[in-house]
This record gives C-alpha cells, structure tokens and sequence, in this order.
C-alpha cells in the first residue's frame, strides 16, 4: 500500500506531459555550475497531487501541492507558521486537490517562484531550500539529524 512517499518511478513515467514542465536548458544548466543544487527538470503536475523536481545530481522529490504551499517562503505566509497539526484525511495524496500550481517560473538560476491556483504568486523557493523540503524517506532523515543537531 503506497503512503506518503510517491515511487519515484512514478514521475519519469508521466515524462510525456511536457505541457507543465520546466525543462532546464543547456544554457540554464550552464549558469547552475555555481549552485551545488539546482533541478535538471521540475513537473507541476507529476502525478498524485505533487510537483516533482529532478536533480542534477539525480535525486528526485515529489512535493505534494499543499506540502509546498504550507512551506511558502513569502513574507505573508512566512509570518504564520503552518499548522503542526495537518488535519487528517483518510486520502492524504487525494484531497489535496483544491489548491495547486497552474504554473512556475525559474528565478534567475538560483529559485522557483511558484503560481498558485488562489492566484498567490510570491512564494520563490530557492533550490536549496526546496531540497531541504524534500520530503522523500531520505531526506526527511537528514532533516531531522540536522534538527537534533542544531536543537539545544
Ligand atoms: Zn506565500
Ligand atoms: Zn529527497
């Protein structure tokens, strides 16, 4: 049974919707040279409610849409912490759907400003902090070995 963490393989298999995803250019790529972490390729719509971000260095990360919206960098949605407690739902991946990305635009070479469907548009993820929030197995123990680490 499939719980939060979306098979990546998931993703590649849906390569064909290429009418909602930011393909890197060569030239892009190029000016990623400098940031250790930068995307190859990111998906709005990767299936399942997530937007997926292939990395350069391979990795891959679904975020589910309201994931990445409770996580919006902006000064608005900064101010109020998102819930510690997300309302449960017997269909976590499926009742996501209300809210969601109609489109993104890369950021200089450094971010992704994300275009919400509730028309918000000042959330700019950086990518190093959109792969911090990866919320796959892996990273999410990193996470919280930082966390522990950094806690006093
Ligand atoms: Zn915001
Ligand atoms: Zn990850």
């Amino acid at each position: 049974m499939p719980e939060a963490g979306l098979p990546h393989h998931q993703i590649t298999q849906s390569q064909n919707h290429s009418s909602s995803m930011i393909r890197i250019t060569d030239e892009a790529k190029e000016m990623f040279t400098s940031t250790q972490i930068a995307p190859k390729s990111i998906k709005l719509d990767a299936g399942n409610g997530n937007l997926g971000v292939q990395w350069a260095d391979g990795h891959l990360s679904a975020f589910p849409y309201q994931y990445l919206r409770d996580r919006c960098p902006c000064a608005t949605c900064a101010g109020k912490a998102p819930a510690p407690h997300v309302p449960s739902s017997p269909f976590p991946m499926f009742g996501v759907s209300k809210l969601k990305p109609v489109r993104a635009e890369l950021v200089g070479r450094y971010a992704l400003q994300v275009f919400w469907s509730d028309g918000h548009s000042s959330g700019i993820y950086a990518f190093d902090h959109l792969r911090e929030l990866c919320p796959c197995a892996d990273c999410a123990a990193q996470q919280r070995e930082i966390e522990s680490q950094t806690e006093k």
